[in-house]
C-alpha cells in the first residue's frame, strides 16, 4: 500500500467544522511546506459505541447529514474526506496502522475527554509514534482546558460561582482568536483509499434531523445573528419556552460545527461593555456556556462519573420506587401535567426541548415519580439531538439533587406553578397538546379542576403527596449518613 505521497491526516470527531479548526488548519500548514505532502481528513462512523452510548437516532442522521455536508466543503478548500463506517471505537486503531502503511505521516485531531475515548487515542498515539508517525491533539472543546480552572490549592471547583468568577478573570487574558478556514495546494485523489483500508464507507441516515441545517455558512450566521439581535433579551425570555429566547445551538456546539470560542468571539464583538453587566443578556448567555464548560472539567476530574454514580455517594442508598409504568407514562408525555407532557412531547417529536423544561421534566421524574434518575438520563440520551454526556449527566444530577453544586433536595418544583410561571397563557402546551386547545389560559395549567369530566389524561401522581415521599427518601439516606 505504499504511497509517494505524504499524507498530513486529520482526524474528525468532535469538530464537525472547516472554520477555526485547529487540526486541519496545522494539518494544511504542515503539508503547504511540502510539495511532495497532501492534506486528508477522515471520519470514522461507529454506530457500535453509539448505540452503547443511546445516542439518539436523530443525532447520527445529524452526524451522518453534517458529514456529507463538510465532504462538499473541505472540497473546496482542496482538502479529500474520506468517509468510512466501522463497528465500534475500538476499530479505529487498525485503520491508522493501514494509513501509516499507506503514507501517513502526521495525525492531526481535537482531544475527547470521556475516559475510553482517552484510552483509544493513548493507544493509537503510541503505536503511530513508535512507526515514527507524529500524532497532534489539540484541546479545544473548551476555552478554559480541563484542569486549568482551579481552586487555590489545587483542586477541581465543585461549585460553578466561584469557577465562574475565575473562568472569567482568565478570559481577560486569554487568546481566543479563531484559527482562518484550512486551504490545501491540490485535491489529493483519495478514491481507493476507503477500499484499501477495508472499510465500508459511511452509510447515509435516515433524514429524521431534516429541520436542523447543517451547511456551517448558514449555522454560523444563526450565531452571528443571535449574538446581535436576541443575545440583548435572553434573560428576560430565557426561560419562557414558547418565546423561542434561546440560541438553539446546543446541537452545532454538542457535535463541534461551531466551537465555542466562535461563539464567544462573536459574543465579545457583538455585546461590548454590556457583556460586564452581571445581569445583561449578554453575560447571562455567557454564564450558559460557562456551566458548559464547569461540567466537562467534573467529567475530567471524577471520570467514575461515566458509571452513571451519583456525585453524592450518600445518595446511591436512595430507594427509588422505579414503577415502570409511569415511567412509561412520563415518557410518553401522559402524566396528566400538562407541561411534563407538553415538554416530553417536544422532546419525542423534535429531538429537542427547552431548557426550563429539562429541569421540570427531570424534576418530576426523580421527586414526584421517584424514579432512578439514571432512567430518565438515559431516555434523554436517546431522544436529544444535542445529547451530550457531561451536560446531560451534570443536569440530572442537578435536577435529582445528587450532584455537584446541584439543587437542594428540598427545593422540589411543583409542576403546576412551574407552569403558570413559565407559560403563562398555555401557549407552549397548546402547541404540543392540542387535545387542551378549549381550555383557558388558567384552567389548561391543570386540566382537572373542571365540573364537566376531563377528556384529559388523569394525573398520575399527587404532587403534595410525592413531595413528602422525596422528603422522606432523602432524609432517610442523609441521616444514615451520620
Ligand atoms: C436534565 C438536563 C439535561 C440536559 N442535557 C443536555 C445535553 O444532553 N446536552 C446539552 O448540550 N445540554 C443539556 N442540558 C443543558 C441545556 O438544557 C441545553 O444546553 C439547552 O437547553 C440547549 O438549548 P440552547 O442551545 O438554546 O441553549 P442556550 O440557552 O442558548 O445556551 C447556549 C449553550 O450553552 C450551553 N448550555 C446551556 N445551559 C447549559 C447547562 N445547564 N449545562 C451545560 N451547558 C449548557 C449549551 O451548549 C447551549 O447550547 C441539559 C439540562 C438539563 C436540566
Amino acid at each position: 500500500m505504499a504511497n509517494s505521497t505524504s499524507l498530513h491526516v486529520v482526524w474528525l470527531r468532535n469538530d464537525l467544522r472547516s472554520y477555526d479548526n485547529a487540526a486541519l488548519y496545522y494539518a494544511a500548514a504542515a503539508a503547504g511546506k511540502d510539495p511532495a505532502s497532501a492534506v486528508i481528513a477522515i471520519f470514522i462512523a461507529t454506530p457500535g459505541t453509539w448505540q452503547q452510548h443511546h445516542m439518539a437516532p436523530i443525532k447520527q442522521d445529524f452526524i451522518r447529514r453534517r458529514i456529507k455536508q463538510m465532504q462538499t466543503e473541505l472540497n473546496e478548500q482542496n482538502i479529500a474526506l474520506l468517509t468510512v463506517e466501522a463497528g465500534n471505537y475500538k476499530d479505529c486503531v487498525p485503520i491508522f496502522t493501514k494509513l501509516a502503511d499507506a503514507g501517513m505521516v502526521a495525525l492531526y485531531g481535537q482531544t475527547e475527554y470521556e475516559q475510553r475515548e482517552q484510552q483509544r487515542d493513548k493507544l493509537i498515539s503510541q503505536r503511530l509514534l513508535q512507526a515514527g508517525i507524529a500524532v497532534n491533539w489539540y484541546d479545544r472543546l473548551c476555552i478554559m482546558p480541563p484542569g486549568s480552572i482551579v481552586t487555590q490549592s489545587g483542586d477541581t471547583y465543585k461549585v460553578f460561582s466561584p469557577f465562574k468568577r475565575n473562568w472569567l478573570a482568565r478570559l481577560r487574558e486569554q487568546d481566543i482568536s479563531c484559527f482562518p478556514k484550512a486551504k490545501s495546494a491540490a485535491l489529493y485523489d483519495a478514491d481507493n483509499l476507503v477500499q484499501q483500508l477495508g472499510y465500508a464507507r459511511m452509510a447515509n441516515g435516515d433524514d429524521s434531523s431534516a429541520n436542523y441545517p447543517v451547511a456551517e455558512q448558514q449555522i454560523l450566521e444563526n450565531m452571528r445573528q443571535f449574538c446581535q439581535q436576541q443575545v440583548a433579551d435572553y434573560n428576560d425570555t430565557r426561560d419562557f419556552p414558547a418565546l423561542n429566547g434561546t440560541s438553539g445551538l446546543s446541537v452545532y456546539l454538542a457535535c463541534g460545527v461551531l466551537s465555542v470560542q466562535q461563539c464567544v468571539n462573536r459574543l465579545q464583538m457583538e455585546a461590548g461593555p454590556t457583556l460586564e453587566q452581571e445581569k445583561s443578556g449578554a453575560s447571562v448567555w455567557l454564564s450558559e456556556l460557562i456551566w458548559r464548560e464547569f461540567y466537562k472539567h467534573i467529567l475530567v476530574a471524577y471520570p467514575e462519573l461515566i458509571k452513571h454514580r451519583p456525585f453524592q455517594a450518600d445518595t446511591a442508598a436512595i430507594r427509588w420506587h422505579n414503577n415502570k409504568s409511569m415511567f412509561n407514562a412520563w415518557c410518553e408525555g401522559k402524566t396528566g401535567y400538562p407541561i411534563v407532557d407538553a415538554a416530553m412531547r417536544q422532546l419525542n417529536q423534535t429531538g429537542w426541548m427547552h431548557n426550563r423544561l429539562r429541569m421540570i421534566t427531570a424534576s418530576f421524574l426523580v421527586k414526584d415519580l421517584h424514579i432512578d434518575w439514571r432512567w430518565g438520563e438515559r431516555y434523554f440520551m436517546t431522544k436529544l439531538i444535542d445529547g451530550e454526556f457531561a451536560a446531560n449527566n451534570g443536569g440530572w444530577q442537578w435536577a435529582a439533587s445528587t450532584g455537584t453544586d446541584a439543587a437542594p433536595y428540598f427545593r422540589i418544583f411543583n409542576p403546576v406553578t412551574q407552569s403558570e410561571r413559565f407559560d403563562p397563557e398555555g401557549k407552549f402546551i397548546r402547541q404540543f397538546i392540542p387535545e387542551l386547545a378549549q381550555f383557558n389560559n388558567k384552567e389548561i395549567h391543570w386540566p382537572h379542576k373542571k365540573t364537566t369530566p376531563s377528556t384529559y389524561w388523569p394525573a398520575i401522581i399527587d404532587h403534595a403527596e410525592a413531595r413528602k415521599i422525596t422528603l422522606a427518601l432523602f432524609t432517610e439516606v442523609k441521616k444514615s449518613d451520620e
